[in-house]
């Protein structure tokens, strides 16, 4: 894929930036990135056009139309196709990350949005057997399959576009962290995933976001993002995603150029940590002090 996506800046407000870049994959798919500079977490949006609807697949992590005109952007790409085609909102899942730019389609005549609770994205994707089921979005001689990835998120999908052989993947599988809040449900995603794609053609499978260089140091909570590695992985990477994520300890591990990480386990050990730390300081200030009052003998 031959893009170079903007890396933000060391200092954005000396180097202002276009709020989102519009990467033209053909003529019926773009792949929009929200800019580091409007946001560290610089999610990815991608808009596939069928012949008689549009799905847009997440609407990133800024709701503020003025800071980021998500909607009157993908509007335009619409209208300049000179066909004016109802659009369908998915997302892969509901972390604010991935649907903050709601709100601005909300008020757009044509438009239907998906809700991220699970009982809408089974109903309204046509996932009847969660998560082993695949659910399809039929936008005119170009059909989307859906497919469940819960782990990262409850209701996480992942979609595959068998007109481009794209896999758009979200939190779920991306070249950086990989963050993992139930391991079961996310080994059972992987291995359901890899299953899916083994017997289809993947040109490339798309994440959410970039978090990692080139050399494979990982990009945390920065606005610039010098030497990003690409934002494409393989069908072979998602084939290797269960031997990844099986026997992951449930807190932290390195494994291949991944991050495994369950968030709320790492808190709750810090949290238990803090307390014994704090239980520790307190016995020894009271033996300490116990100390101090018997040695002081009264004259
Ligand atoms: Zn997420």
């Amino acid at each position: 894929m031959d893009v170079h996506w903007n890396e933000g800046s060391k200092d954005c407000s000396k180097n202002p930036q276009q709020p989102i870049q519009v990467h033209r994959y053909n003529a019926d798919t773009f792949i929009l990135r929200e800019n580091l500079c409007a946001t560290y977490e610089a999610p990815f949006i991608y808009l596939l056009i069928g012949k008689t609807k549009a799905l847009l697949i997440d609407t990133g992590a800024v709701a503020d139309a003025k800071i980021m005109p998500l909607a009157q952007t993908v509007i335009s790409l619409l209208e300049n196709r000179g066909s004016k085609l109802p659009l369908m909102v998915v997302h892969t899942h509901g972390h604010l990350d991935h649907r903050s730019g709601d709100d601005q389609f909300r008020v757009l005549p044509d438009v239907k949005i998906v809700p991220t609770n699970l009982e809408s994205v089974k109903s309204r994707l046509g996932i009847a057997d969660w998560p082993n089921g695949i659910g399809q979005i039929d936008l005119g001689d170009r059909v989307i399959d859906v497919i469940p990835t819960p782990g990262h998120y409850p209701s996480h999908v992942a979609y595959y576009d068998r007109q481009t052989g794209l896999f758009f993947s979200g939190d779920f599988l991306l070249p950086g962290r990989l963050l993992i809040e139930d391991t079961n449900a996310d080994l059972a995603s992987a291995r359901r995933a890899a299953e899916f794609v083994e017997q289809r053609p993947v040109t490339y499978v798309l994440g959410a976001h970039i978090e990692l260089d080139e050399s494979g140091k990982v990009f945390l909570g920065t606005r610039y993002h010098p030497n990003e590695r690409p934002l494409q992985l393989t069908k072979q990477d998602l084939l290797a995603l269960p031997g990844i994520v099986s026997g992951f300890n449930g807190f932290y591990a390195k494994r291949g150029v991944y991050l495994l990480m369950n968030q709320n386990h790492i808190l709750i050990l810090l949290a238990v940590g803090a307390i014994i730390s704090l239980v520790a300081i307190i016995l020894i200030l009271r033996a300490l002090w116990r100390w101090l009052r018997s040695s002081a003998v009264p004259k």
